[in-house]
């Protein structure tokens, strides 16, 4: 089994490159069949997302899509400071836009419940939200269960695929998880 070692802290491989695939697939599959008909806007949150959505948006080949970004932070080290800024505003006009954030891992859920109130202030018609991992039992905010989801995690911090250490690691291939 791959390692790696960061800080102290011993990171395991848990999701290979291959199963990432099969997962970034299903969610391309799930997409295609309830946007077929539509323009689709993904918003693709800053860092993190980079990696996901561009294996995602190829596999949503020939749908008729735009892609922008937004940077917001709410993650410092290993824990949430609590309270989302953003980095890099939106720059495009989402006003009766079908919009899809997308996101590389959604915890408490806080960064997408005020993503959500934001894009729907702006007048988006609806926002729906496609992430790689989902920490399912550590979800706060009902409203931001997200819709597409690749892989299920429960409550360790992992690196990989997007996912950093304090800037690092987002290069890794597979997803790792850290070691008790
Ligand atoms: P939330 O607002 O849902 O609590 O947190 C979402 C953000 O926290 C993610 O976009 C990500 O930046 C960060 N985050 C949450 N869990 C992890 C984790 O296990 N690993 C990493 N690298 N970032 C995480």
């Amino acid at each position: 089994m791959r390692s790696i070692i960061e800080q102290g802290h011993t990171f395991e491989e848990w999701l290979t490159a291959g199963q990432i695939a099969a997962d970034v697939k299903q969610v391309g599959q799930q997409i295609r069949r309830d946007y077929e008909d539509k323009e689709p806007l993904f918003v693709i949150v800053l860092n993190g997302a980079f990696v996901f959505a561009a294996d995602l948006i190829r596999a949503l080949d020939g749908l008729r899509c735009e892609q922008t970004f937004i940077r917001v932070s709410s993650y410092w080290g290993m824990s949430s400071t609590g309270q989302l800024e953003f980095i890099v505003p939106l720059q495009q006009v989402v006003e009766n836009r079908d919009v899809i954030i997308v996101e590389d891992i959604v915890d408490t859920g806080l960064t997408i419940h005020q993503l959500k109130a934001h894009l729907r202030g702006l007048g988006a018609s609806s926002v729906r939200v496609a992430t790689m991992l989902f920490k399912s039992n550590k979800l706060e905010y009902e409203d931001a269960k997200p819709d597409y989801v690749g892989h299920e995690v429960t409550d360790e911090f992992v690196i990989g695929y997007g996912l950093d250490f304090d800037g690092f690691h987002r290069n890794l291939d597979a997803i790792y998880k850290v070691k008790k």
